[in-house]
């Protein structure tokens, strides 16, 4: 490997005094920050019964983030989103995309697990949603894939039926944001899983030409 140019450069780095040129902060720190406020966080009631804040897995510079609804049980369990067999779905379908998931970043509108599953309340994601604020200025994701009804009404303030909502681009605060069907929904529902495949193709054909732009006033 051609590795001089990269010593030089380095070295006058070094005298310099910029040494820091190569090492841009990225979002990771910040990234540790927002994990470990969630892990203390006491915002909302979900604290009471969780056993851990989960926050986000896989790549914080990726072009593409998946936001799911909440933990369950298994993510509660280990402090990582989207590993129980939802998660196993989810690994698939993005295998499916010709990605790793280690290629895209995971994460929940609500970092603690709702007790038996339930839907989080309207409260309860407005205490956590500064978090995913934050999570999406760090990564900055050209696309935002959110997964279900919840999850993608959450997101974009709205209240419509996952029917109306997927298939079709949205955008928030400029960013692209593709619904699609929740896995757990799919295991539930295989029939649906050529629908959500069209979604997933939508993501893709994004993730090479670009995504599409807000409509704009004019
Ligand atoms: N379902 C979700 O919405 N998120 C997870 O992390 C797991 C299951």
């Amino acid at each position: 490997m051609q590795t001089g140019w990269l010593k030089r450069r380095l070295e006058l780095e070094r005298m310099m005094g910029v040494d820091a040129l190569f090492k841009r902060p990225g979002p990771q720190a910040e990234l540790a920050r927002i994990e470990q406020e969630v892990k203390a966080c006491r915002l909302c009631r979900l604290h009471q019964g969780r056993t851990q804040g989960v926050v986000a897995r896989g790549d914080p510079r990726a072009d593409l983030m998946f936001i799911g609804e909440a933990p369950g049980r298994e993510e509660d369990a280990q402090g990582i989103p989207f590993v129980g067999p939802a998660g196993k779905l989810l690994d698939k379908m993005i295998a499916a995309m010709g990605l790793h998931p280690d290629q895209v970043y995971i994460t929940n509108i609500v970092k603690s697990r709702p007790p038996n599953n339930r839907e989080p309340r309207a409260d309860e994601i407005e205490a956590c949603f500064p978090y995913l604020e934050r999570q999406i200025a760090l990564v900055q994701p050209k696309i935002i894939c959110t997964l279900g009804r919840p999850a993608s009404n959450a997101l974009l303030g709205t209240n419509r039926s996952m029917s109306d909502m997927r298939g079709r681009w949205h955008h928030w605060r400029g960013t692209a944001v593709l619904p699609t069907y929740h896995p757990a929904y799919l295991l539930r529902s295989p029939g649906q899983k050529a629908k959500a495949w069209e979604d997933l193709k939508m993501v893709i054909a994004a993730l090479v030409e670009g995504p599409p732009e807000p409509e704009g006033l004019f």
